[in-house]
Formats: structure tokens, sequence, C-alpha cells
């Protein structure tokens, strides 16, 4: 079957859309895959237009040539299957397919280990792959607020002044080397040390399944972000020092993740199931266009922009999807997910998610969160909403969404080399920094409560944050790019909603300019562990902000009431704050907090502001040059505060 025949997808696509189809095909056990256990291995393939089917058997996953050549049974709802007692652990397999005059040859789309570079699927016995005390593993309780610091493998550890021993930079492993120090010198802390003076609760790692774009024979020079799957319930193979044995990665990632937790972090994986890198993947080649969307001419759907889109919303693809997900919870004790272009998933999926990560983990105990957007709309099958932001309103309270709105607001437009925002200088926006601080509830923004949004001003995306403001603040006119850059720090982490930041913002990470490094060289990309200790008066503020936010149940409060705790808003010109009530919600678990209001005030502009306090005992607890101001209780004596040009100020009222 030719793919590229826009005659025949459209056949195909009327096929699958028909209810005689669903009926019929509609595979509802989870035993899909390669199962091995002690008394025996099953195959089972999901392939209803197959003629015949074939397992093939090899020894290593780089021979050419099978050993065995097995029949493959008939099931129900178009699946093939075979059983055997031997326990096929590290064997290598493949099927091959006829359908329709075409001969296949392809991996296993429910692959759970692979060989090199991902062409040929793996037999593995999954407890072989524990690391030692990988029963007892478990993340560290539930922090009272999710701080998400997103780091990719390589980045992490890439850096030889970041002292991770050398067989591990760039490696899984690298996470479990602990208290690493800058060039060894046994006193600047780098690595997870580093990360938990920082007080980050989440460590996202980008994407770490299986992915396409880096050669796993080639050498170290390689980079890619990752967002090209191969092999969605497999570890990326580069990552691992042996990426041939396809057991090794799976043992390294566990490791990563149990170290992690050990270390007092919860664990996210970056998910990309809204495209393949190719559509010359096992999906297609096991059942053509039945997991892709086409348009109705036949084409196919490039919503991604990036050649394909997953159609989410069929019954196999969705269950395929939610089954992914659950596997990476279940069997690498991952704590949350970040969907790629969320908007290209529809919201019946992404409420199946929670809904089932809920169950089986308690409730809100798995963080489910994505990007609201597509690169271009996507023809899903009708009836289907895609968990886009303006659909917010059908997707469960409980599945976040990355707040362009506060990213934009505060910093300036993503895309806009030249445009700033509030903190470099663009008048007018006033109003808006305050529905950023409410997360957008109750404003145009269609938001159920704080617990859809996702408060950020940086990620692997676009600029880094000290790039972007770079590009836009005139300094010129006597604006500080420093201040601007500790004033959009200071007003996303008092914004409600969970917190999320590129690793190393806290930094001044740079990439020189460059907008996309996906695929630069790691030398950009690498996390530099010399800057992290140049800036420590940044990373010290940051520091501060961090463990201060812990202690504020009022903007950590993520219900749908929480908007009412905004007593009082107030702007002038280049100038905004409001009163908070910060007082714990009867039913929390939350800490008590030592202040029952704050006060804060995000001054942008180059005159300072003075604003009267209400009445009351108020303390200083953060500016702009001082973030630890907290932990001196010190009372303010005036009647009001004064808010220096290009800065914010926050104040504590204790309950005396
Ligand atoms: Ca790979």
């Amino acid at each position: 079957m030719n793919v590229l025949d826009t005659a025949a997808v459209k056949d195909l696509k009327s096929l699958y859309s028909s209810r005689e189809f669903e009926e019929k095909y509609t595979y509802d056990k989870s035993d899909l895959g390669a199962l091995c256990t002690w008394d025996g291995t099953s195959f089972k393939v999901w392939s209803p237009l197959a003629e015949q089917v074939w397992l093939l058997l090899y020894k290593t996953g780089a021979d050419a040539v099978p050993y065995r050549r097995l029949s493959m049974e008939q099931g129900v709802c178009g699946t093939w299957k075979y059983h055997t007692r031997q326990n096929l652990h590290g064997v290598y397999y493949q099927y091959e397919l006829f359908m329709d005059q075409d001969r296949v040859i392809t991996g296993d789309p429910y692959a759970r280990a692979c060989g090199i570079n991902g062409e040929k699927s793996m037999v593995v016995e999954l407890s072989k792959t524990d690391p030692d005390g990988w029963t007892q593993d478990e993340a560290p309780i539930r922090p009272p607020e999710n701080i998400i610091y997103e780091l990719h493998v390589k980045e992490f550890s890439w850096d030889p002044a970041g002292g991770f021993p050398e067989e591990y930079r760039g490696k899984y492993k690298a996470f479990t080397c602990e208290h690493t120090t800058l060039n060894n010198d046994g006193i600047h802390a780098t690595g997870l040390d580093y990360l938990k003076d920082l007080g980050v609760t989440h460590i996202q790692i980008m994407p770490a399944f299986d992915y396409a774009t880096v050669d796993e024979t080639g050498g170290d020079d390689q980079f890619n972000w990752g967002y090209d799957p191969q092999n969605y319930n497999v570890p990326e193979g580069s990552y691992a020092t042996d990426a041939s044995d396809g057991s090794v990665r799976i043992r390294e990632f566990k490791e990563m993740v149990q170290s992690l937790h050990k270390n007092g972090f919860r664990v996210i994986m970056d998910v990309v199931y809204n495209h393949t890198y190719s559509l010359d993947s096992p999906l297609q080649k096991t059942a053509p266009w039945y997991y892709y969307r086409s348009h109705s001419n036949g084409a196919a759907a490039n919503g991604s922009a990036c050649g394909n889109d997953i159609a989410s919303e069929r019954s196999m693809c969705s269950r395929y999807i939610l089954e992914s997900v659950l596997y990476w919870a279940r069997e690498y004790h991952i704590d949350g997910f970040r969907f790629d272009l969320m908007g290209l998933l529809d919201t019946d999926l992404m409420n199946r998610i929670r809904q089932a990560l809920d169950e089986m983990f308690g409730p809100g105990e798995k963080l489910v969160f994505g990007e609201p957007w597509s690169a271009t709309a996507t023809p899903m099958e009708k009836g289907s909403i895609p968990a886009l932001k303006k659909n917010a309103k059908s997707l469960d309270p409980n599945v976040g969404m990355f707040c362009d709105d506060t990213r934009d607001t505060i910093k300036g437009h993503v895309f806009e080399g030249n445009e700033p925002g509030f903190v470099n200088g663009k008048a007018g926006l006033e109003e808006d920094i305050l529905k950023c601080a409410r997360a957008w509830c109750h404003t145009q923004v269609p938001v159920k409560a704080p617990s859809q949004i996702i408060s950020y001003v940086s990620a692997h995306d676009n600029w880094t944050l000290w790039d972007k403001l770079s590009l836009t603040t005139d300094v010129s006119s006597g604006l500080s790019l420093e201040m601007a850059y500790r004033l959009a720090a200071g007003i996303y982490m008092t914004c409600q909603g969970s917190l999320f930041m590129l690793s190393g913002e806290e930094f001044g990470r740079t990439k020189d300019g460059l907008e996309n490094s996906y695929n630069a060289p790691i030398q950009i990309n690498r996390l530099d562990w010399t800057m992290a200790w140049e800036n420590k008066d940044l990373v010290d503020f940051y520091r501060g902000l961090i463990a201060l936010r812990k202690q504020l149940p009022g903007l950590q409060d993520k219900s749908s009431r929480a908007w009412l705790r905004f007593k009082e808003g107030f702007t002038r010109p280049m100038a905004a704050g409001y009163i908070l009530d910060n007082r714990p919600l009867d039913d929390s678990q939350t800490e008590p907090s030592p202040w029952d209001l704050l006060f804060v005030v995000y001054n942008s502009g180059k005159k300072s502001r003075t604003f009267t306090l209400p009445q009351g005992h108020w303390e200083m607890l953060a500016d702009s040059q001082n973030t630890f101001l907290w932990k001196n209780h010190e009372t303010v004596e005036t009647k009001s505060i004064t808010a220096a040009p290009q800065s914010f100020v926050i104040l504590g009222m204790t309950g005396k």
C-alpha cells in the first residue's frame, strides 16, 4: 500500500471512522507487545488489515538476518499472537506483515525495549532491569508548591566543569552522582546538591523516550532536544552507557529516577504523543493511517509542523497513549507528565489520563500539564475537542496549561525579538499583570482555577529569559537589564499557579541570542556550571524567592476560589500591586504561615513609587535586592512603602 496515495488514505479514513470497524476491531486488553515472565513469552500485535504476520527473532539488535521466522496466529479484534514457554528475555524481534500485496518489516509499536537506534524491538523481563532497592523507591512527599525545573539529560552534566565522571557526562548515570563540585574543587556544589540548595521540587526531563535524531552508534558531538519519537515506551539509547544492550538504558533510566527521588525531587517526563519522527513508523506499518490524522482529501495532517499528527481521538490510539502514560508511571515511577503540543490531543483523552492516574496513584499525586496550543490547526474527527487554551473549560481542573499570557505579559511576545513586556518598558500592561497574579481566573482566559495554570517566563523553546531581555531592554534609556530580570522572576514567583523554569534561568542562562537551539552544538546548550557560580548573587536571589514561595499558602492555593484571596489591586503608570489573603485553607495540609496578608508591588518604571500600607504589623519579606528578608522578621515602622525603579517589594502582615 503506497502511503502517499491520497485516494487510498481517504478510503482508509472512512473505513476507520465507520462504526463497523470500531465494533469489530477495538481491542480492549492490555497485553499488546511482548510480555515475558519466568514461564514464557507472549507476542501480540494489533494489525487489523494484515493477511498474514510472521515473528522474526534475532540474537542481537544489529543482526540483519533472523535466526527464526515464526508464523503468528490470528487472534480476536484484529490481533495476531504467538506464545512460547521459553523465556526470551534479551532476544530481539520484528514483525513481518503481509497486507494488500505489500510486505513490510517493522519493530513493535508496543515495544518495551529495543536495540541500537530502536530499529529492532527486544523482549524484556522487566524485573531483571530493576536497580537495587527499586521496589522500595518512592517519590518524596508532595511539596507545598510545584516548582518545576526543566532539564535535558545531556545538558545537565556535559560541561566538564560540572565535575561529573568522564564516562557519565551526558548520561542518565550522571544523575546518580552525588556531591559533585565545580572542577572537583570540593567546595562549590554542582548537580544534585546545587539543585537541592536551589529548592526546586520537580525535575522535568526533556524527551528521554527513544527518539530518532541522534545516532546511537555515533559520537558525543551530536545533540538534539529529542522531540521526534521513535519508540514511545522505551528510554532513549544515547543517554545510556551502552545503547546496544536493550536492558542497560532501562536500568539506567530507573537509576536516574531513583537517585532524583532519593535526593528529594519528583520527576516529570516530557512526552510527545502528538507526532512521530516520520510517517514511516511502527504504528503506521502495523495499521496504515489508523494512528495518524488526514485531511478529507487524503493529505496528511500537519498541525505539529513536524510532518504528521497522531489521531489521539481514535479508540486504539487514545488507548495506546493512555497505556503508555500509565506504563511510565508504574514501571519507571514517573511523577508527572508534560504533554508537548497538547492542543493536538483531545480533551477527552487528557481527562481520561488525569482520571486514570488519580485512580491508580491517588488524587493529584501525579502532575498532568501541557502546551495548550498547536503549530497549526489539525483535522480532528468530528465531536472531539482539541486541548487548546480556548477549550480549558472542557479540561479537568487538574490538567495544567503553560500560560503564554503570563509569559508574554511579563517579558514581551515570545516570537517578537523587539517587543518588550511589562518588565522591559512596555506601557499599559498594569491591569494584565494583576491578571497574571491571579492565574487569569475570572478574566478573558477561560481558566477554571490556578490548578490549570503553569506560571513561567522561560522554557527550552525560544530565547532564554536573559537573551529575550537583552534584545528588548533599552539600556540606553537608563533601564537595567539585571533589574528587569529580577523583576520578571519576582513577578511570576508571586503569581498563583504552579511555577516552571528553564534550567539555568536562575544564573542568567544564555544561548548567545540563538532563538531555537534544538540541534545546536552541546557547547551552546550545556548547563554552564562555571557561570552558575559566577552569578551566585542571582542564584541566591532565586533561592530566596523559592524558599519564600513555599511559605505562602495564598499563592499556593489551586482552588477555584483562590482568586477571591485578592482583596485589593491597584495600579500606577508602569506599576501594579495587590493585597492577598495568605491564610492557609482550613482543610489543607499546608504549613501555617506567619503572615495573614501579603502586600506585593511591582514597579517597572524609572521612577520610584510609594504606596500606603493598610494598618497592621507589616514585615518586609523580599525585594529586588534581597529575597531572604523574611528570615529577619523585622517590623516596617513606616505607614507607606516605596518601590524603587524597576523593583518589586513583598511584605507580609502578621496576625499580631
Ligand atoms: Ca534513539
